[in-house]
């Protein structure tokens, strides 16, 4: 008879039949990658199954591209072609997707799951080249939602900005590309500065792809560090206000004698269709709040956690606790492909531990969440 093991143990045979179902929620392998025949062969030898792999500043959003498109990504033509995959409804309603019976929509994707997107650190050199070297900065403010706000007559000037037309088109050219890594850091120094990455800056840039990931029907990967409460204060404002119109509406439809309706107004849905908040380092109080924000928005927000960032922190497992089941994802943050399988099995370990799971079980829990996260949306019938 074999002694009974501990909830989060495996045996070596084990775990490397794990790695066919671990996915790295995010990750940045393609950062380094010379695509010399090492690098390939370093690839080769990663077993983690699927990568989420975030393009997260302009100038390295080719060597995604050329990651995804080569061979060791494997074939994608299972995928909904750019020509069908249309942006998400903007109307009033959701464009989230029907509920699906393949538990396994993660088979569709070749290994890479790519996302596309501005990271707070990159913020600042990509608006300051703007079409005339704009450069959009909102006043400093210790209101938490007044950063948010940008200047309508400053959206014109951002929303002509290069960069925003690429991104959009690498989202029509991926229809399974997430947005992201996008986010918000007022910790992080620029090195070339010695000064905090301009919060202001981060903001607007942060809101506009927030405000794209919901256009296109796409999932987004958020970074956030020392902002949690910011952020969530700012979602919480913009789901009252989505929330206070449509029963404004509803009530001019009850008294047709009132003030003329504007039904044909455009309401935007304040919140992507899911919201990764990658490495969470935010307090358990605020991941309750936003877990409990009102029409079911919370719903949409998964957390990830890594051994790379989160592991050191005392306040890690409570985290996790907080979180259900079904929310939560594991990642590693690296860039060399080398260091992936080690840091997905620690992180996945711990999670077990917390939760209180045979490894495999959290495992393959993981797996079903990662699925439903990275979900490609349906075409939507004409
Ligand atoms: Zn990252």
């Amino acid at each position: 008879m074999e002694p009974p093991s501990s909830p989060a143990s495996a045996s070596p045979c084990d775990e490397a039949g794990l790695y066919q179902h671990l996915v790295d929620a995010h990750c940045h392998i393609h950062e380094d990658l010379d695509f010399s025949p090492a690098c390939w062969a370093t690839l080769d030898r990663l077993q983690t199954r699927h990568l989420a792999v975030m393009g997260w500043r302009e100038s390295n959003w080719d060597h995604l591209e050329r990651l995804l498109e080569s061979p060791w990504n494997g074939r994608q033509d299972t995928l909904a072609s750019p020509s069908t995959a249309r942006p998400g409804h903007i109307g009033g309603q959701t464009a989230l997707t029907a509920p699906t019976n393949d538990t396994d929509a993660l088979a569709v994707h070749g290994r890479i799951l790519p996302g596309f997107g501005l990271h707070p650190w990159a913020t600042e050199p990509t608006v300051a080249q703007g079409p005339q070297g704009d450069r959009i900065l909102c006043p400093p403010s210790s209101d938490p939602i007044t950063p948010f706000v940008l200047p309508v007559e400053l959206q014109a000037v951002l929303d002509a900005m290069p960069w925003l037309g690429r991104l959009r088109r690498l989202l029509e050219r991926y229809p399974q590309a997430i947005v992201g890594e996008i986010g918000l850091d007022r910790l992080a120094v620029d090195l070339s500065t010695q000064k905090l990455y301009d919060y202001p800056c981060q903001t607007l840039v942060f809101v506009r792809q927030w405000d794209l990931a919901i256009e296109y029907g796409r999932p987004v990967s958020v970074h956030c560090v020392k902002a949690a409460d910011p952020l969530y204060k700012w979602v919480r404002e913009r789901v009252q206000t989505y929330r206070r119109t449509l029963k404004q509406r509803k009530q001019r439809r009850a008294h047709p004698d009132g003030p003329a309706a504007r039904e044909n107004e455009d309401l935007t849905d304040p919140v992507p269709v899911r919201v990764m908040m990658h490495s969470y380092s935010g307090s358990v109080d605020i991941l309750r709040q936003i877990l409990k924000l009102p029409g079911g928005y919370g719903r949409r927000f998964y957390f990830s956690f890594s051994a790379t960032i989160n592991a050191r922190s005392p306040q890690t497992n409570a985290r996790m606790a907080a979180v259900p089941l079904d929310r939560l994802l594991i990642e590693t943050d690296v860039c060399d492909p080398a260091e992936v399988d080690h840091n997905m099995l620690t992180i996945a370990r711990r999670m077990a531990q917390v939760k209180e799971l045979p490894l495999d079980q959290m495992v393959k829990q993981l797996r079903l969440n990662s699925a439903e996260f990275f979900r490609v949306a349906d075409p939507t019938p004409t």
